[in-house]
């Protein structure tokens, strides 16, 4: 029986589907804030990784941040993990995030001015993640945008797209 038959959060446990589903985080993040077409694909290199192509090549800004984090959040979301947590385990499993953590990290210098801005529309509206211009904040604040554009797209539709990236190695949203 395929992995695509089992209950979803088992099917979270495999390698090549939890890719998958990484990597469906990545592309709905980016086509909420890029609506063109993209393509992902999953493919096996020691382990199972993948890549949006063709690669997006946009300066850093929070949006950024959003598509750079959204793959470990998608891979979280089924373990009732915190955002706290999920930092964590993105700090700490830096190897298998490869070029997210240090996509992450870079953007955290990049879009320092721009967080000001930020914290002070927070703070103005009244929406508090902690401080935004540091990691502290930032991250919190980037993963809480980032659980809310997966609800609002759906889960359903996003295990959709990731059993058929599994399944052909790539999709095009
Ligand atoms: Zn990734």
């Amino acid at each position: 029986m395929s992995v695509t038959h089992y209950a979803l959060h088992l099917r979270m446990n495999h390698q090549k589907y939890r890719a998958a589903f990484h990597e469906v985080g990545h592309l709905v993040m980016l086509k909420s804030w890029r609506p063109d077409k993209s393509n992902v694909a999953i493919y096996y290199d020691g382990l199972w990784c993948g890549e949006i192509l063709p690669p997006p090549n946009y300066p850093h800004s929070i949006d950024v941040a959003k598509v750079i984090v959204a793959g470990v959040v998608a891979e979280t979301c089924y373990e009732q993990l915190n955002a706290k947590e999920v930092r964590r385990v993105f700090e700490s499993d830096f190897r298998s995030f490869g070029g997210d953590w240090k996509n992450y990290k870079k953007n955290l210098k990049a879009t320092k001015p721009e967080r000001i801005a930020l914290s002070e529309m927070l703070l103005n509206e009244g929406r508090y993640y902690g401080d935004v211009v540091e990691d502290s904040g930032y991250f919190p604040y980037i993963h809480s945008a980032c659980m809310a554009t997966f609800q609002h797209f759906g889960e359903h539709k996003m295990h959709l797209l990731a059993k058929a990236l599994y399944l052909n190695g790539k999709v095009i949203l």
